[in-house]
């Protein structure tokens, strides 16, 4: 599908955020009173972090959980930003919300996953948005619909909105995993590749539900080439009203920032690595025709088959034969060190493409 172009603004132009990377949006899951919002906000400064993050409505699954202090947590986060020169950000699910956030002079606000599964909403917060310069991110919607996210995207770059990026946090499942949420990176890794421009944070933090995994996927999305990090921090995690296990302490989030994470070059000039990365490169060109050749010989020899099952007439599918086909190549792969899932999938992929044109041959007419 090819895909409108967004008009954007650079994110090392909105003002808030400078290379190197990673860009990095931090605070508490909510903002819980004063003494918290100002507390986490003066260790975060300290640590270097700009962007303040805090939810002040909060998107809750069971009624009767802790629901966000409303608009009066937005007064400590003007506090926040007045003394400790803070850009503050929030989420935003509603035009109310954006009202109110622009009375109380937030710099940036994102959508959260439940609210970019909603057009309607989408749509309300970027007609209130119009005319304002107001930087907002996009968490990918909790089902992982790529034109669903890119649909809220359009919508509020129709409003006129430049300032505009994405958070990808992961997607809802009803298996149990090992993170909260699952990352699915080929969903972000598809967007990346359809809007090159479009900056792109990962929130580490709601993607892993739990501390121990926030840094192996920080440092996934840095690999990635992604810019920006939303992390979520407090100044006494355990005894926060929300996300109390994912969120890190201001020291925490500076061991993981500046000790434990590495930051990648996005590409180099040295003619070393230029010469060496060529010559690899040039393999694999070499073994991508390779593979390419022996697909075009194989499907040869599908639709020879499909021939003869037709003058036969015998049935297009035999599963077994499939079925101890799959078993078998699934264990070579192994002797190649090739995960299962991976050979699984190619072949399975590749049978289907040759079942396509064993049908087609098929239901040819004589
Ligand atoms: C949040 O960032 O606090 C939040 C509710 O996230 P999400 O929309 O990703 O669940
Ligand atoms: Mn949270």
């Amino acid at each position: 599908m090819s895909s409108k172009k967004l008009d954007l603004i650079p994110l090392y132009e909105w003002g808030m955020f400078t290379e190197p990377r990673p860009s990095v949006v931090a605070g508490p899951c909510s903002a819980e009173s004063e003494e918290q919002v100002m507390e986490t906000a003066k260790h975060l400064r300290e640590v270097g972090i700009n962007v303040y993050r805090a939810g002040i409505w909060k998107p809750r699954t069971h009624p009767g959980s802790f629901e966000g202090v409303g608009a009066q947590g937005l007064k400590w986060m003007q506090q926040a930003k007045k003394e400790y020169g803070l850009k503050i950000a929030t989420e935003v699910a509603s035009e109310k919300h954006v009202f109110e956030c622009l009375k109380y002079g937030v710099d940036l606000v994102w959508l959260g996953a439940r609210t970019t599964a909603n057009p309607f909403l989408v749509q309300e917060i970027a007609d209130a948005l119009k005319d304002t310069d107001i930087p907002v991110l996009v968490k990918n919607p909790v089902n992982p619909d790529l034109d669903l996210w890119i649909g809220a995207l359009e919508r509020l770059n129709r409003a006129g909105i430049k300032k505009l990026a994405v958070i990808h946090r992961g997607f809802s499942t009803f298996d149990k995993i090992q993170y909260r949420n699952d990352p699915q990176w080929q969903v972000a890794i598809e967007l990346r590749s359809r809007y090159p421009e479009l900056p792109f944070f990962v929130d580490p933090s709601h993607m892993a539900g739990c501390k121990d995994y926030i840094q192996e996927i920080s440092q996934r999305s840095l690999d990635l080439g992604f810019e920006g990090l939303m992390i979520e921090s407090h100044c006494n995690p355990s005894t926060a009203l929300s996300d109390a296990k994912q969120q890190l302490t201001p020291d925490e989030l500076s061991d993981l920032l500046y000790k434990q994470i590495v930051v990648r070059d996005a590409d180099s000039d040295a003619p070393e690595w230029k010469d060496n990365i060529d010559q690899l490169r040039a393999k694999i060109d070499i073994i991508d025709e390779n593979i390419l050749y022996a697909l075009g010989s194989r499907m040869k020899v599908s639709r020879e088959i499909g021939e003869y099952k037709k003058n036969s007439n015998i049935a297009i599918l035999q599963t077994s034969r499939w079925d101890s086909l799959l078993a078998k190549v699934v264990e070579k792969g192994e002797a190649y060190g090739l995960p299962q899932n991976f050979v699984k999938d190619v072949f399975n992929a590749i049978h289907e493409a040759s079942v396509e044109i064993q049908n087609e041959i098929i239901s040819e007419k004589k």
